[in-house]
């Protein structure tokens, strides 16, 4: 890839988010991901071509050496900041506009820096053999996987149903989505398998924009409201079969080719490096993580979660997550000291690391932070910190790409980033996982956590108990 030489032909739409727009190359396994505007902005961006790169650079460092370090090196790919040519930059935003779903052309790419983040294509892993069937590709957004113990939690219903189910109920109120989703993340992170099978069942019924599957590179599956492109439940399951036939079983039913499917994937997410045996499980789970709104809650004595494999990728998301201690409404206050210790000394913001960089340094400030407050701003800023680093892990993904292994393939010689091997019933896969979208969340966007917090509580309250 020269990036004096770019062409905007060589890429294509692959996906986006709420603040960046990811285009893949046509040929190599590599994906651009550029930030967004508020189209209200496009005329005039919001921040200099410097800023920008700097920003980038930033969700950088902080990918590869804060969020590397506390969810595992084997998962993350940092990449690296390129600057493009503006022509290239303008071209292909023109190509790739009429394939953005509506609902996010709120927002535009941003054509003025010319700076993009360059990652490895995690859905289309480089394949040392071309295979007969294309890899297949998972992308599961888990969101928030505990709830919140701490004492400073006002409401009630905080500690009883978790943030995700409330906020199904907010977005379905403001229109957001039309229908709710019955996906639990306490299911997914319990480490129960039948509790795990029915999350995955619900993000593929209703996934929103919390599950999407590529096959070949291609989105095939995701939200239905984002495409008229994308594929129903049965015509998903009819692309899934050949993965799932095998030997004798020429007559699966449509319903264990989806059965299977979230066999492999809860598989995946519960392996880690060294596969399903010896594998030390967190116990300190176990029995803990119940959601009230969770349909799965009526069977909830017979499946107690059963903690989780402490190297598998749910784990290592779990704990992260679990740095917000304090609750927004702890956390707060907390922020507040910080505020006002930066309006009397604007010069210590860099020095405590407000903005970044994101280094081994503020790992550290992170990590140290006293137990008790004693009242001091460094104890202020580690929290406000942690808290930071856990919204990151609230919002990031999970990818999961699945090769099928051919009969021939010889085991050692299965690339570097696909390992284990999960004997599903029916078929096998190489599996290899990784988390994405691991940006650093601003300062101050802690206060709109705390409305936002406030806004989802109060209308669960009013409206969401009572909806069945
Ligand atoms: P969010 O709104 O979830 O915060 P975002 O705007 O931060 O999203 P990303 O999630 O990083 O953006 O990227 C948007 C989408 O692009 C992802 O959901 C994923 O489908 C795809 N994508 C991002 N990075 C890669 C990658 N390295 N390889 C393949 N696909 C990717
Ligand atoms: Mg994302
Ligand atoms: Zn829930
Ligand atoms: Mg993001």
């Amino acid at each position: 890839m020269e990036l004096d030489k770019m062409d905007e032909n060589d890429w294509k739409y692959h996906g986006e988010g709420n603040k960046s727009l990811v285009v893949s190359h046509v040929q190599l396994s590599r994906v651009l991901r550029l930030l967004k505007y508020p189209a209200e902005d496009s005329e005039n961006p919001p921040q200099t071509a410097e800023q920008a790169f700097r920003q980038i650079q930033n969700i950088v460092d902080f990918s590869s050496s804060v969020m590397s370090s506390l969810l595992g090196g084997k998962f993350i790919r940092s990449g690296e900041v390129v600057k493009l040519p503006l022509e290239f930059v303008r071209q292909l935003s023109i190509k790739v506009q009429h394939q953005r779903p509506a609902w996010r052309c709120d927002k535009v790419m941003d054509i003025y820096s010319g700076c993009a983040l360059c990652l490895p294509n995690l859905t289309s892993p480089p394949l040392h053999q071309p295979t007969h069937t294309p890899p297949l590709c998972i992308e599961i957004k888990p969101k928030c996987g505990f709830l919140p113990s701490s004492k400073h939690v006002s409401k009630d219903i905080k500690t009883k149903v978790c943030r995700f189910c409330m906020h199904q109920h907010y977005k379905v109120a403001n229109g957001k989505w039309k229908r709710r989703s019955l996906y639990c993340p306490l299911d997914l992170f319990s480490g129960n398998r039948q509790r795990m099978q029915f999350a995955i069942r619900h993000l593929i019924e209703e996934p929103q924009n919390n599950f999407k599957i590529f096959k070949s590179g291609q989105c095939i599956y995701s939200s239905k409201e984002g495409s008229d492109e994308l594929m129903d439940l049965n015509s998903l399951l009819h692309q899934l079969r050949p993965y799932f036939l095998h030997g004798i079983n020429r007559h699966m039913t449509n319903k264990a080719v989806l059965n299977d499917f979230i066999q492999v994937l809860v598989n995946a997410l519960l392996g880690g490096g060294e596969g399903d045996e010896g594998v030390v499980t967190d116990r300190r789970g176990e029995g803990r993580s119940f959601c009230e709104a969770s349909v799965f809650n009526k069977e909830r004595t017979r499946h107690a979660s059963q903690g989780l494999p402490s190297d598998s990728v749910l784990f290592r998301i779990l704990q992260t997550q679990m740095l917000d201690t304090l609750d927004i409404e702890g956390l707060y206050p907390l922020y507040r000291r910080v505020e006002q210790y930066l309006q009397d000394f604007p010069k210590k913001r860099s020095h405590l690391q407000i903005d970044g960089p994101y280094n081994e340094a503020f790992l550290e400030k992170l990590q140290k932070c006293p137990a008790e407050d004693d009242g001091s701003v460094e104890y202020a800023v580690a929290k406000v910190h942690q808290y930071r680093v856990a919204m990151t892990a609230k919002d990031c993904s999970i990818m999961i790409a699945l090769v099928p292994r051919t009969e021939e393939e010889d085991e050692d010689e299965g690339q570097r980033r696909l390992r284990d091997f999960i004997s599903s019933r029916p078929s096998a896969f190489s599996y290899s996982v990784s988390i994405l979208d691991l940006d650093p969340k601003p300062f101050d966007s802690i206060t709109s956590q705390l409305r936002l917090d406030q806004k989802i509580v109060s209308c669960y309250l009013r409206t969401g108990g009572a909806l069945p």
